[in-house]
Formats: C-alpha cells, structure tokens, sequence
C-alpha cells in the first residue's frame, strides 16, 4: 500500500475543510474552542480522508480487472474474426469445386489463410495401407507435383487413422528417419486423419512450417484442419464412389458390347443358315421342274427313269425339312431340357438292329459290342438315339464295303461314357474334318460318290451332345476308313460327373 503525494494532499485538503467548518460552527454558536473540539475535528477529517483514499483504490483495482477483461474480450472477439474470415475465405474458394480440383484449392486456400509454407491432403494407398499418395501439395507459393512416400518414421504415421498432431517445433528431430522434414526446413507439423462415413482411414491433411505457428492462429489452425479434413473425407468417398460406378459402368459396356457382338454374329449364323437352306432347297427343287417339264413330253420309256429321279428329289427335300426342323426345335427347346438317366447300351443296341438291314443291303457287317458295366449318362432317350442313328447312318454310307462297328465302354475313373462308331469306309480329307460339324458341310470324296445327304446330320450330333455336356472327336484315314467318339458325363448320385 503506497500513498503517493496527491493522495495526501487530499487527506490534508479533507482534514482542514472539517477544521475550518468546525471553527465556523464554534464561532457562529458562540462556543469556546477547546483543544479536544480541534482534536475530534482533525481526527474526523483523517478518518474521511482515509476512506476516500480506501474507495479510490478499490475503484482502481476494479477498473484494472475490467481492462484486462476488456483486452481479453477484444483479443477473443479478433480471434473469432480471423477464424470466421479464414472459413470464409477457404470455403468460398473451395465451394464450387470437386475431385481434384478441390483438393488442389484446399491446399492453396488453407495455405495463403494460415500463412504456413506446406499443405497437403493424402490418401493411404498399399495392400497393408502404408504409404500415402497426395492428391495436392502446396510448397510455399505454389502446387508442387503429386508423390507417394512410407508412412513409417513420419509424423504422418501417427496421424493417419488416429487424431490430430501438433508438433509446434522441432519435428524434424523427433522424426530423424523422415528426411524430407530436414529438406524442407520444416519445424512446425499439424496434421489430422481423413475418415469415410464407415470410420475407415481414407488418408490425412497437414499443414507444415518453418516457424512455431504463432499462439492465436493455433487453435484457428486446428478447427480449420477439422471442418476441412471431414469436407476432404466426403469429397475423397465421393471420387471412390464415382471410380467405382464407372467402373462398373465400363465392365457392363463391355459386358453389352459382347452381347452386341454375339448376337451380331448371331445374326450372321442365322442369315448364313437361311441363306444355306435356300440354296439347298433349289437344287432338288430345280430338278423336280426339271423332270416335271420332262414328264410333259410324255415319253413312256423314260417315264420309270424320271419317277426315280423326281422320287430321290423329293426324298431329298424331306429329309432337308426333317433336319432342319430338328435343328430349329432343339434351339427352342434349349431352356427347358428335362434329363433322365439312361442307358446308352440299349439306346446303340436298338439302333444297330434297326439299321443293320440297312447295313446288309450294302454288303457291310454292323456289329454292337456293349460294354455291360457302362454307368448310365443324363439325357434325351430320343435325342441320343438321333445321334447314334446319324453317326451309324453315315458309317453305312460312306463306307463301300468292308464293317461298321458299334461300341460302348468307359473311362477309368468311371466319369465318361464313350460310344464309338468305326467304319472301314472311305475316310476323311484332314482338311476337311474341322469343317465335319458345320451345317451344310459335305466332304468333297462323298460328294463326288454321289451320296444322298443333307450336310445336317453331324451338325445335328454335336449340338445333341454338347446339350449334352459332352463332345464329340474323329479320326480319319483316306481309304482305311473313320472313327467318331461320343463322350458322355456319367450319372454320379443322381448328377452329371463334373468335367474339366
Ligand atoms: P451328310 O452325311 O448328310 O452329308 P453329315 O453332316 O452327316 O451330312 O456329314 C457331313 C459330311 O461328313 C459328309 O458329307 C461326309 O463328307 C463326311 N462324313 C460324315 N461321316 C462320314 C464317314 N463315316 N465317313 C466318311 N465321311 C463322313
């Protein structure tokens, strides 16, 4: 407590107004002034002047803590503005952009409103998710190339997937193994984790500087990393989402364009085979006009001659119908296939015996050699009796004398059925056997024989048994003669055996 001058003068001025005014009173009442009276005077004086001193100082204090709050308020209030404009400045300059035109003016605008000298936003990247790849890096004055680093020894690592960090100085020495801290003359590190909607690590952003961020921008720095970082987080969830949609978006166009092209081809197949068929149909039908107009000149001689050509021709054509027929009814049918389990052995037995007539009248031996053990396949009875009949058709056909021979028997391991037809016919041009299943195709040799034919019936063969889940092989010698193979999946507890 320390009294300084001005203060006693007015204790002094105090104390002589109470004396003069008492010595006022005295002589206006006539009283005899006596020393105590002097006395009481002074000492009400000193009092009052004490009190007053007393008051002022409890005024002063008061007026001190009220500035002192005054100046907190102030600061506080300039704060909050600096804030608000850096927000606003940040915000407005990010609020129109996406992908990473966004990142690149976050860095940008989070750099020149913090007046630090790094900023980056990074996404975690790698099968164990530790490195980082930045989607901007602002350096100083401006936006440096993008790159990909470890995040171990970093101060990044102790961000990404965990909280805010604040290094204020020094982080270059508590990070020795992250050089590039040295390099850039960094001392100072903010940083804060990206998360998605799910609470997964998407990546990080930081702000970096040469100096200590100075006090007051310290907590405008951390609330602008947090409002920022959450707004990165939807933008980068955002860029995934669209990656992955037009991915997906890319792998059903090509999914389409496939489609597209399978039925283009398709459609070719489909106009090849109308186009085919036309073509087969005229020749039998030019000849019938042929023999018809020959039929007019009323020719009694050649009357049976033209009968048998007309009758083949027609004989032609029916069988062409039938084929083609039973082409167009398999692909209609192809949905819904029901398949029962059945024995291929009296399917080829009850064929052989229809055909070996056939067979005799051509002077060839049609024998069936079963195998008793066969296991039963999944199929069509009808189907698969249509496609031994055709392949033992064209043994008989094509084979001028010598054996046809029928025969069944299995794989090893019991998963296949085979059935074989052999012949000891004229055999098949190697460069012609891929060609075998096609529709419409007939060997030049068989052709030149003079053969009646449709180029169908082995057309017919393949597509029964690929419906089948099996295949169909050859094997062919000029002269010697040919051998087709039929495989058949067998029934394993009630299902097809798988095949690789
Ligand atoms: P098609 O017998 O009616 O001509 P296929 O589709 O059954 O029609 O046969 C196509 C062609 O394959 C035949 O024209 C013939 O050239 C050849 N071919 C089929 N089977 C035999 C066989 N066992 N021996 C020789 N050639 C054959």
């Amino acid at each position: 407590m320390k009294m300084d001058s001005r203060l006693i003068r007015q204790i002094l001025f105090v104390t002589g107004v109470f004396f003069v005014l008492f010595m006022l009173a005295a002589s206006v009442d006539r009283l005899t002034i006596s020393w105590r009276g002097v006395a009481a005077s002074t000492a009400i004086g000193l009092l009052m002047g004490f009190v007053l001193w007393k008051y002022k100082e409890a005024v002063e204090e008061q007026t001190a803590v009220l500035a002192q709050r005054n100046t907190l308020l102030e600061e506080q209030i300039s704060a909050q503005e600096n804030a608000a404009r850096i927000l606003r400045h940040i915000a407005e300059g990010t609020a129109q952009a996406t992908g990473s035109d966004f990142f690149m003016l976050l860095t940008r605008h989070m750099a020149s409103a913090l007046d630090v000298d790094y900023v980056l936003v990074g996404q975690v990247m790698g099968e164990k998710r530790d490195a980082i790849r930045t989607l901007s890096f602002w350096e100083k004055s401006g936006h440096a190339s993008n790159f990909v680093y470890d995040l171990e020894g970093t101060p990044c690592g102790m961000v990404v997937g965990q909280e805010l960090c604040y290094y204020p100085e020094r982080v270059s020495e508590l990070f020795p193994e992250d050089v590039s801290l040295t390099a850039m003359q960094v001392a100072c590190y903010m940083g804060i984790p990206i998360f998605d909607a799910n609470g997964q690590a998407l990546g990080l952003m930081a702000v970096l500087h040469s100096r200590p961020l100075s006090e007051e921008y310290v907590p405008i720095a951390q609330s602008m990393l947090r409002i920022f970082a959450a707004r990165a987080g939807v933008e980068m969830e955002r860029q995934r989402h669209a990656a992955e949609l037009e991915m997906r978006v890319e792998a059903r166009t090509q999914e389409l364009a496939a489609a597209n092209e399978q039925l283009q081809e398709l459609d070719l197949l489909k106009s090849k085979f109308v186009s085919d068929v036309s073509h087969e149909f005229r020749t039998p039908i030019a000849t019938l006009k042929l023999y018809l107009d020959l039929l007019a000149n009323n020719d009694p001689e050649k009357l049976a001659r033209y009968r048998q050509v007309m009758q083949a021709q027609v004989d032609r054509l029916e069988r062409l119908i039938e084929d083609i027929l039973d082409l167009s009814q398999m692909e209609a049918e192809s949905l819904n296939i029901s398949f029962m389990p059945v024995d291929l052995n009296d399917i080829a037995e009850q064929v052989a015996l229809t055909l070996r007539p056939q067979a005799l009248e051509n002077g060839l031996e049609l024998t069936f050699d079963p195998d008793p053990a066969l296991p039963t396949v999944l199929g069509q009875t009808d189907r698969l009796a249509q496609v031994v009949t055709n392949l033992v058709a064209n043994a008989i056909n094509y084979t001028p004398s010598g054996q046809v021979g029928v025969k069944t028997y299995r794989e090893d391991d019991g998963r296949i059925a085979y059935l074989q037809v052999r012949d000891t016919g004229v055999g098949i041009n190697p460069e012609e056997q891929p060609c075998l299943f096609n529709r419409f195709f007939r060997g030049e040799r068989t052709r030149r024989l003079d053969k009646p034919g449709t180029g169908l019936g082995l057309a017919i063969v393949k597509e029964i048994v690929e419906r089948h889940s099996g295949w169909v092989e050859v094997e062919s010698e000029i002269d010697k003669g040919s051998t087709f193979l039929v495989c058949l999946p067998v029934v394993k507890d009630g299902r097809a055996a798988a095949i690789n």
